[in-house]
């Protein structure tokens, strides 16, 4: 059975990982959390004490350094040169450093062509911003998702508070607009719906509903590639 490369794409808190994460699951695919990587990036420059808008320093640091995604159980972990960095990418200080570290070219060469890599045999499921327009431009499947923001913002805090942090939701609410202002306005590769893509609004889905939904835009690329099956990746 061909095993294709699905690209989802969409702003902030829109539920791309765990969207991406349960459909890989589903299809005993490879699952590439691309903003894990960009966190990653962001977290060595606030360790090394580097202005994130030092782009000269910040360059020379990624080109230094390894960041690469493994799975072990079915949980996908970033690896920061060697070091499992899972659990340190997601606080406040990363959160509002990494569209500025991402910004950057020197990074983004050093994710995309390891994020190309990770999806050269097929059978993975890569989530970001710039999948479907950069990345992969000939993903087999491309889905963009949106969210209302406050819906964002609400499923946001909830995740928060599952892990006993408490955030005002107009905080959230505004830290995820700066952050898709950012992601959408700068000039390298910015978070743009591929003219490809589905668009796939999960504002009144459920986790459930949201999988079930992609997994049959998935079935029906399958179909249609199907004269194609065992002519490449196999
Ligand atoms: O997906 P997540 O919210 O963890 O992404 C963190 C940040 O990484 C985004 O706000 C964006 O600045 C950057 N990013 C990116 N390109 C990607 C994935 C993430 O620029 N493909």
């Amino acid at each position: 059975m061909k095993k294709l490369v699905i690209a989802i794409d969409g702003p902030a808190a829109s539920g791309k990982s765990t969207t991406a994460r349960l459909v890989a699951g589903r299809l005993g695919y490879l699952h590439v959390d691309t903003g894990a990587m960009y966190r990653a990036m962001t977290l060595k420059i606030l360790s090394a004490g580097i202005s994130p808008d030092d782009t000269g320093e910040v360059g020379r640091l990624a080109g230094k350094t390894r960041i690469t995604i493994s799975v072990s159980g079915g949980v996908t972990g970033v690896f920061l040169d060697g070091v499992d960095v899972t659990g340190k990418i997601r606080s406040p200080e990363v959160t509002r450093a990494v569209s500025q570290v991402s910004s950057i070219a020197a990074v983004r060469e050093l994710m995309v062509s390891e994020q190309r890599r990770l999806a050269s045999a097929g059978g993975v499921v890569l989530e970001g911003r710039d999948i479907g327009t950069v990345v992969l431009p000939d993903a087999d499947v491309k889905i963009f998702l949106v969210a209302d923001e406050t819906e964002r913002a609400r499923r946001r805090q909830k995740e928060l508070r599952e892990k006993k942090v408490d955030v005002m939701l107009e905080d959230l609410v505004h830290e995820i607009h700066e952050r898709d202002r950012k992601d959408s306005s700068r000039d390298l590769s910015p978070l743009r719906r591929a003219a490809d893509a589905v668009e796939v609004d999960t504002s009144g889905l459920t986790v459930e509903g949201q999988v079930a939904k992609i997994l049959h835009i998935v079935e029906g690329a399958k179909e249609k590639l199907g004269p194609r099956q065992g002519t490449d990746r196999g």
